[in-house]
């Protein structure tokens, strides 16, 4: 199999998972297809989400359970630009009181930091999607924000797209704290440049022979734009057709799922 023109010509490739590959636990048309053909044909590609609610291992699986096979080290998400974000401009050893789940959680343990559940004992307050947030869990975030600690966000997405609609996302606790505390928090995912560079550094390509593909416009198709990539918007997931011709900047391609642009 292989890709349509001029996308069989492109030699690498940055992929978001959620509304592009799958929604909530239902493969997308194409999807499979199309991460067979880039590898089949030599193009390089790597998975990059601001969804950092699993770790690289747990997406892995995920995508297995698909028909996708890959490998953690295709998988770029928010989290891991998170810890190497802070490993940068707060070295540990810190302690930081981490609102998330595993995937986060493990990428801050994992660049060596101490993970605490105390506002009193947090220096730095990093800030995910926590699929198991309680009333308890908010509060000392908001205490630990509310005392001035740095406040660092995975991602500013308000929503997660599952095959029943859209649940909330880590925008949705983002705007819970900022109402409670008067603050906005450091965001690291799409759409801000730094991750676009990371994951551009990770693929060993440059901006300009590069694909963003995503449904989100103002992350994927944004944030692509801003880094230097030609962006290709699916609508699978967030963005419909109206709304990705309208937008500026407007997406390079917009096709209506990714079989789109198979070759039968
Ligand atoms: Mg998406």
């Amino acid at each position: 199999m292989t890709l349509k023109p001029p996308f069989n010509t492109i030699p690498a490739w940055l992929i978001d998972m959620d509304g592009v590959i799958y929604r909530g636990a239902k493969v997308l048309p194409g999807a499979a297809e199309f991460i067979q053909t880039l590898r089949e044909q030599g193009q390089s590609f790597l998975f990059l989400t601001n969804n950092a609610t699993k770790t690289p291992e747990q997406s892995v699986q995920r995508l297995a359970g698909m028909g996708i096979e890959v490998q953690p080290r295709d998988v770029f998400s928010s989290a891991l630009a998170t810890a190497s974000h802070l490993t940068d401009v707060f070295p540990p050893p810190r302690r930081v009181l981490v609102l998330g789940g595993p995937g986060i959680q493990a990428a801050v343990c994992e660049a060596g930091y101490d993970v605490v559940t105390r506002a009193e004992e947090a220096e730095i307050v990093v800030n995910d999607l926590d699929q198991d947030v309680t009333y308890a869990k908010l509060a000392e975030a908001a205490l630990a924000i509310g005392a001035g600690r740095p406040w660092i966000a995975t991602n500013a997405d308000p929503s997660l797209p599952t095959e029943r609609g859209n649940l909330p996302g880590t925008g949705s606790l983002i705007a819970l704290l900022s109402a409670t505390t008067g603050r906005e928090p450091e965001v690291i995912g799409k759409p801000e440049t730094r991750i676009f560079e990371q994951a551009l550094a990770r693929l060993g390509a440059a901006a300009p022979d590069t694909v963003m593909v995503g449904d989100r416009l103002t992350t994927d198709i944004l944030g692509g734009h801003q880094a230097g990539l030609k962006t290709l918007c699916v609508l699978t997931g967030i963005a419909t057709r109206a709304e990705a011709e309208a937008y500026d900047p407007r997406p390079d391609w917009i096709i209506p799922d990714l079989e789109a642009i198979l070759n039968p």
